[in-house]
């Protein structure tokens, strides 16, 4: 199968089916669904409606009852239990860790068993802690107790990672985190998948994180049945039925600031200072500049301070607590959403954009955001326009009743 450093597999569910004992209905009944290589899916549905149980079917760590599922084409019935640990990467919420075991014992897990040599694991675990944004210096040899929530589920991920497996099974290991911890850990996946291009199938309760990390989204209802299996974009703008609407809840046309990317709409450059400059050349670029304002930025020239004219007079010399501290930031990768959230928080008007050490980029404005917002509005409103039009063109007297029934009918669905 995939070698390593190799991007995703595909993932075939055909009839998948579990029933436990004494329980009268299957927890899952007859799944099927196609996933293809490289794709993030996510599961989402109310709790106790079989997405743990699917999941686990597919690395076996719960065998099924009944089905089958195919990893690039291949039964995981009968493969090798160590290739299937090589082949599917597994994280879950509150990162289960062991305890007793340090960052890099934890993270070289599945390269142990199978076999690497100690340089070939050493090097590895220094790879992927710089992957999940930790310095390898400084926790490879922690004990999980030592780190945050934050940190905890970063080492889950790179010990899922480890043997660089083709999929990657992540059940809620964002679940249990404050939600700005969630932000920067869901951004994180999304930077990864850029790169990776693994197959990861994701499992949440929460669906705004649904339509934020998957290319595609599979609603389940009861026993694990798929409600709707499909892009966000179709899911927010054509919910299937009912409960599918349930569950995107309110506000679809906000959330669908959720699938766009700060990456994707207009960064400006905004005028910027750094602490060393002398505060008469802050004043000068400041006014050269035409604006009321000046992102100062710290040594390492990440986003520190917003500084206007009068805070500059009342500086006197040291600029460390003049003006306002940037309070937020959000990288490329952040949707806009967040970015709505951070310029809403921020008095600024607008937020700094960073790269992958912090330093400044640009800036996203409240302007922007706004017509972002208001063309998905619009768009919402020529929807629901050609709907309109689609109904009153089948109630026309003319239409037989028989084609009436049939069109009425499509347009819901
Ligand atoms: P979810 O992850 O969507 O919350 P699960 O897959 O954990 O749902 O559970 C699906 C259903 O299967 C639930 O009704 C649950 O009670 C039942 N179930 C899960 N594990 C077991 C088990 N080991 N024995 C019996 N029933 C179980
Ligand atoms: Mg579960």
């Amino acid at each position: 199968m995939a070698e390593s450093g190799a991007s995703g597999a595909s993932i075939e569910l055909e009839n998948l089916t579990k029933r436990y004992p004494g329980n009268p209905h299957p927890s899952v009944d007859n799944v099927t669904m196609e996933i293809k290589a490289g794709e993030t899916v996510v599961f989402v549905g109310p709790s106790g409606c079989g997405k743990s149980t699917t999941l686990k079917m597919i690395n076996r760590l719960i065998e099924s009852s009944g089905g089958r599922v195919r990893i690039n084409g291949e039964d995981v019935t009968h493969m090798d239990p160590v290739k299937l640990r090589r082949e599917v990467g597994y994280a879950i919420q509150s990162s289960g860790l062991f305890p007793h075991m340090t960052v890099a014992q934890n993270i070289s897990l599945v390269p142990r068993m199978i076999g690497w040599s100690k340089a070939r694991i050493r090097s590895r675990v220094e790879e992927l802690l710089h992957l999940v944004g930790l310095d390898p210096g400084e926790f490879h040899g922690r004990h999980p107790r030592q780190l945050s929530r934050d940190q905890q589920q970063r080492v889950g991920v790179a010990r899922a990672l480890a043997a660089d497996p083709p999929v990657l099974l992540m059940d809620e290991p964002f679940g249990a985190v404050d939600p700005v911890t969630r932000d920067h850990l869901q951004e994180g996946l999304i930077r990864l998948q850029r790169e990776l291009r693994k197959t990861i199938v994701f499992v949440t309760d929460d669906f705004d994180e649904a339509i934020k990390l998957g290319d595609r989204v599979a609603v389940l209802r009861e026993r694990s049945h798929i409600a709707q299996f499909d892009t966000p974009e179709a899911i927010l703008t054509h919910p299937a039925d009912d409960f599918v609407s349930g569950v995107v809840g309110a506000g679809a046309a906000l959330k669908r600031l959720n699938l766009s990317r700060v990456r994707d709409v207009e960064i400006t450059a905004c005028p910027t200072a750094t602490v060393d400059d002398p505060l008469q050349e802050i004043f000068n670029g400041l006014r050269a500049s035409g604006t009321n304002e000046i992102l100062l930025l710290d040594e390492h020239r990440r986003p520190y301070r917003w500084l206007r004219r009068g805070d500059l007079m009342r500086a006197r010399g040291s600029l460390t607590r003049a003006g306002t501290p940037v309070t937020a930031t959000v990288t490329r990768d952040a949707t806009l959403r967040d970015a709505l959230e951070a310029v809403l928080t921020d008095n600024a008007g607008r937020v700094p954009v960073t790269g992958r050490r912090g330093e400044y980029e640009g800036v996203v404005d409240m302007e922007t955001l706004k017509h972002r917002v208001h063309d998905l509005l619009e768009a919402d409103r020529l929807t629901a326009i050609e709907h309109q039009h689609a109904l009153e063109k089948t109630r026309t007297p003319q239409t037989p009743a028989w084609q009436e029934g049939g069109a009425g009918a499509e347009t819901r669905s």
